[in-house]
């Protein structure tokens, strides 16, 4: 998945990424579970400058609940975007997910034995434990 185009639900607002992403898995964080009303959320990070809105960016709503995530929305159909990680400078985007990584299993209400690392919180190198899981 090598540069990619993404739209909310309805299409008013439009983005893009470039290169590969940084990361892709399953977030099982009480949060992610709220914000996406399912049991598991599926992410994709990209470096945050990878991403660029390239139409309707005065439709964008924001909310951020902790200082790890920024999370926007169309505010015409209430269709996710994506989420900004400003201390990581990365962005989570809701699409073209293939997963490879489960991370804040330790939160989980739905477990997946798909053969994937599961990650108590997060990796060390972004803040958490770093510790692992069993499938
Ligand atoms: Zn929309
Ligand atoms: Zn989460």
């Amino acid at each position: 998945m090598s540069g990619t185009s993404g739209s909310c639900f309805c299409g008013a607002v439009k983005f893009t990424t470039s290169g590969e992403p940084a990361a892709m898995g399953y977030c099982h964080c009480t949060s992610c579970r709220h914000w996406s009303a399912s049991p598991v959320n599926a992410f994709v990070l990209w470096k945050s400058d990878a991403v660029k809105v390239t139409q309707g960016a005065d439709q964008i709503g924001s909310y951020s609940k902790t200082p790890q995530s920024v999370r926007k929305w169309c505010k015409k159909c209430g269709g996710h975007i994506f989420t900004e990680h400003p201390a990581w400078g990365l962005t989570d985007v809701y699409a073209g997910v293939k997963p490879g990584v489960h991370v804040h299993y330790q939160e989980t209400v739905l477990k997946m034995t798909d053969g994937l690392p599961k990650m108590k919180d997060i990796p060390k190198e972004m803040g958490g434990s770093g510790a692992t899981l069993p499938d």
